[in-house]
């Protein structure tokens, strides 16, 4: 940890990671499981996420080639899927190195692997991505057809593909999308041989007819809910990142006092606040309103005043703490899904953005590992 370190702590439960994992296993009992673990694992750490998968996980699901290649540095083996394929022809020789499987979205990409020399003996592992109404990296449905037959005509590529599609709306269960989407997919698809995919986490939980060959859950993994308004406790996950920054002073104000810049945030009556060492600099989302909660020890807290670069205010309401005390920004008592609404965004930006700036210390039935 460099000098510059900062006092957040971000602790990994790995158990609660394969808790969630066997959760899903056991919502889609009928399909293999795609672990999504692109962008550093949703912040939790791609290596530690991708060993304590080993074993478990059918395959791993990460961005792009460079991130593939640092899990098949440090010994990962087995399926990686890049799911935004390769750029060039460079990370193509790289796919082909390194066993990867990769998604093929655009036409360059085919272009690209009809002039490889380099395949696998087995060819190398493609999914085909169809883009079913999501409009963001795909192949559009009447252009599918042509795409299949060029693939099946590259020595380069194995015979066997594989088809995915991704939801626009899945975190949303009273959209119609989805089913327009399945719909779309089913058509564009009967009559070629091969495995599909089409879930996330949300569409896992909701629309189990569409579970087909490979599920691919990203936030369910890490113990947050992919549908807003539904506690991922009731869907029997835990949190796996528990945040904490420690109480770096304890003031008392008067009735009428205003807090932090902008003076946005009046006590109500003589309040105790405590100010915490942490800010959006360290990832804590800046547009936490007043009232986010937070908790010490076991006792409420909530957000007092606009968050700053590297501090913030709570009030302590009755908790019985002094400066040094951890307190918990999310994670183990403070569902990250509830400040995600606070602060008007999602789980999995609080994720990314905290997580890598933390201090992380993995923890595990083993102990703590690091
Ligand atoms: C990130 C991603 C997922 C996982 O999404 P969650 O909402 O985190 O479950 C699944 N499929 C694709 C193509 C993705 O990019």
């Amino acid at each position: 940890m460099s000098s510059l370190a900062r006092a957040t702590h971000a602790r990994i439960d790995l158990d609660a990671l394969r808790h969630n994992y066997r959760r899903i296993r056991a919502l889609a009992p009928a399909s293999r499981v795609l672990a999504m673990v692109k962008a550093d694992a949703y912040g939790h750490g791609l290596l530690p996420v991708a060993h304590a998968l080993s074993g478990l996980a059918d395959a791993l699901g990460v961005a792009c080639v460079p991130e593939a290649l640092a899990l098949r540095a440090a010994g990962v083996g087995g399926r990686i899927v890049v799911m935004q394929g390769f750029k060039n022809a460079d990370e193509l020789a790289a796919v082909c190195a390194h066993a990867l499987d990769v998604v093929i979205h655009a036409p360059e990409q085919l272009d690209c692997l009809a002039s490889c020399r380099c395949g696998p003996p087995e060819g190398v592992a493609v999914w085909l991505k169809i883009d079913t109404g999501m409009h963001r990296i795909g192949f559009a449905p009447e252009t599918v057809a042509e795409a299949v037959r060029r693939l099946g005509a590259m020595a380069a590529v194995n015979p066997r593909l594989r088809y995915l599609t991704h939801f626009a709306c899945a975190d949303d269960p009273a959209s119609t999308m989805t089913a327009r989407q399945i719909e779309c997919f089913d058509a564009t698809t009967r009559g070629f041989a091969g495995e599909r995919s089409l879930c996330n986490s949300a569409a896992l939980l909701t629309r189990p007819d569409a579970h087909a060959d490979w599920v691919r859950p990203g936030i369910a993994l890490y113990g947050a809910s992919p549908i807003a308004g539904r506690p991922a406790a009731g869907i029997g996950l835990h949190p796996v990142m528990t945040l904490t920054a420690p109480l770096i002073a304890i003031h008392h104000h008067r009735a009428g006092e205003t807090i932090g810049y902008g003076g946005t945030f009046t006590c109500p009556r003589p309040m105790r606040v405590g100010v915490v060492a942490i800010g959006y600099g360290d990832g804590y989302p800046r547009h936490a309103a007043s009232g986010t909660p937070v908790s010490i020890g076991d006792r409420p807290g909530a957000i007092a005043g606009r968050v700053s670069m590297d501090m913030l205010a709570i009030d302590l309401g009755d908790a019985d703490c002094r400066p040094g005390d951890p307190v918990t920004l999310w994670g183990d008592g403070v569902a990250a899904d509830v400040v995600a609404t606070h602060a008007q965004t999602i789980s999995y930006e609080l994720f990314c953005a905290a997580g890598p700036k933390a201090h992380r210390k993995y923890l595990s039935l083993c102990g703590i590992k690091k």
